[in-house]
């Protein structure tokens, strides 16, 4: 197991000297399923319209479904089918690479597999791995699943317009991801109301300027 994943972390860095060379910044997102991957960056899509350019690679095991939903917003997007994988790997995007340009990328999300686990051992190439937490699958899971939230610089807590609904604790999940991961930013969210995306776009162009020193080249 060590074997593959150091032969990744090469292929990895390889990947990220691709993208450093067309200056995209590059986020590895992660969550389980139905979390809200691909709503964020629907919503993403459009609160960046004009600032920042956003490309997605996303994986999936089966279907293009998710490509056919980002499209819509205009976006360049290459859809990986992992056939039995329940991750993505550095040689995936390796692979992926010839199919997307680059040069009209700013910000490349890497739509990653929905799953806990397995995701978060992976390198991409990514500057950061992110991860989403929603509401409805429970407050315990960064004790539960501790890598991930060990491995990610932002959790993003979705779907907190259904908190009335259920019986997770926002103050239990923050505190148990600072748990395992005492530096980990946090914002709540909401993709159906808007809550917390300005400020996930926020944290977007915060990251871009830290890296390349230039708002966007839009
Ligand atoms: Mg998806
Ligand atoms: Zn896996």
């Amino acid at each position: 197991m060590t074997d593959i994943l150091e032969a990744n972390d090469r292929i990895a860095a390889v990947n990220r000297q691709v993208f450093d060379r067309h200056r995209n910044l590059v986020l590895n997102l992660m969550s389980s399923p139905g979390a809200g991957k691909t709503i964020l960056l629907e919503k993403t899509a459009e609160a960046l319209k004009g600032k920042l350019r956003l490309g997605v690679i996303v994986g999936d095991i089966e279907t293009a479904r998710d490509k056919e939903r980002l499209e819509k917003y205009g976006l360049p997007v290459v859809q990986l089918n992992t056939g039995s994988a329940c991750h993505l790997d550095a040689n995936m995007i390796a692979s992926a690479l010839p199919h997307v340009d680059l040069t009209n990328i700013d910000v490349l999300v890497i739509e990653n597999v929905g799953n806990l686990v397995c995701p978060a051992e992976f390198k991409v190439g990514e500057d950061f791995k992110i991860m989403i937490l929603s509401v409805t699958e429970g407050d315990e899971k960064p004790l539960k699943y501790p890598l991930m939230f060990r491995e990610s610089s932002l959790l993003l807590i979705n779907k907190v317009d259904l908190l009335r609904y259920t019986n997770f604790s926002l103050e239990e999940a923050k505190a148990n991801a600072r748990k395992v991961h005492p530096d980990i930013e946090i914002m709540d969210m909401s993709c159906i109301t808007g809550e917390g995306i300005s400020e996930w776009t926020a944290w977007l162009s915060r990251c871009y300027q830290k890296k390349f020193g230039a708002k966007s080249r839009a």
